[in-house]
């Protein structure tokens, strides 16, 4: 994983204001934590000299455009951002750079633009790959625009990075589930999970006022995103968040929705019970399961409150088990011996 300067642009470049947005306070915390929002080449400047100087590991350093749609703003402004970065490139203290942007503001002059000043990385905001989703999400593009933004930016040599909303209106988990499958056929690097949430100050927010919208629950969003995880794993692409980062600003403004803190745990979690209980019902009786995960998912394997082991013990397994945990295997993955 990269050293990530995140350098805030909340809400700028955006041509309108989707149905569940309220950007200022999704990126809110983390906002107030860096304390800048920057605009200007020297606020860019300072904020990468001020992250430089914080102690970090040692390895690939990445400056993250995050918060707004980037390649909607004017290119003028684009190419000053990007500008503020270079001297720091050049000296081989930024090894590159990412941003998010929207689907309609990519096309293949824009990619390239991109790829000649350091940038390295671009995340679609794709959210969903259904047309009447989409719509009624007023996004303001459609399917068409994610799959060409994604062809760019792949042709173009960056890595593809999108986002997905599960829960939006009009999505029913059959919808779902297409566009997990569509969003396998961009061919994306890694995938964000975010389910929806009612964000105060949102046009969602409102809606969900008014009776005209029923979040997910927190259990509905999770079989999804479990779903989702295993299906795009399987696929060889990366998930590398499910759930939105949480913060002071989010859980005072998160109206309704699969809000929890810990939502990527609960995740892996659920992931972990289902592999272990798939590895123990193939055990032959009377044999014992010696498994071996990194020490750092032994808390996702043992679930909130050892919820997984209680479950495992409930099902009659959890005798079966021997847990064992190693640094030397890499996270996510496991090693067993029947015997
Ligand atoms: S494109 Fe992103 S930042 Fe812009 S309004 Fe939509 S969700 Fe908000």
């Amino acid at each position: 994983m990269p050293y990530v300067i995140p350098v805030f642009i909340p809400h700028r470049g955006c041509p309108h204001r989707c149905l569940f947005c309220n950007q200022q306070v999704i990126a809110g915390a983390e906002q107030a934590e860096n304390q800048k929002v920057a605009g200007r080449e020297s606020e860019v400047s300072s904020q990468i000299t001020t992250w430089l100087e914080r102690p970090h590991r040692p390895g690939e350093v990445q400056v993250a455009f995050y918060g707004g749609s980037f390649t909607c703003l004017p290119r003028a402004e684009q190419e000053r951002l990007l500008a503020a970065v270079q001297p720091f490139l050049r000296a081989g203290a930024v090894n590159g750079i990412r941003l998010s942007t929207r689907p309609d503001c990519v096309d293949k002059a824009t990619a390239l633009f991109l790829r000649e000043r350091g940038v390295r990385v671009v995340e679609l905001g794709v959210q969903s790959l259904d047309e009447q989703v989409l719509a009624l999400a007023e996004r303001g593009h459609g399917v068409r625009d994610c799959e060409q933004a994604a062809g760019q930016i792949r042709a173009a040599g960056l890595e593809l990075g999108v986002q997905l909303m599960p829960g939006l209106p009009g999505e029913d988990s059959r919808s779902f589930f297409r566009t997990v499958e569509q969003a396998i056929a961009l061919a994306p690097a890694f995938v964000r999970i975010y389910p929806t949430l009612v964000i105060a100050g949102s046009a969602l927010a409102d809606l969900y006022e008014q009776g005209g919208y029923r979040p997910l629950s927190l259990n509905r969003a999770l079989a999804l995103a479990v779903w989702a995880k295993k299906r795009f794993s399987g696929a060889g692409i990366r998930v590398v968040r499910v759930g939105l980062q949480p913060s002071t600003a989010l859980e005072r403004d998160c109206l309704a929705g699969p809000y929890h803190p810990a939502f990527g745990e609960l995740v892996a979690s659920r992931i972990w019970l289902h592999r272990a209980r798939h590895l123990l019902a193939g055990c032959p009786a009377g044999q014992q399961l010696r498994l071996t995960i990194n020490e750092r998912d032994l808390s996702a394997f043992v679930g909130q409150k050892r919820l997984n082991m209680k479950r495992l013990a409930a099902l009659g397994l959890a005798d079966r088990l021997d847990l064992v945990t190693s640094q030397t295997i890499a996270r996510g993955m496991l090693e067993y011996v029947v015997g």
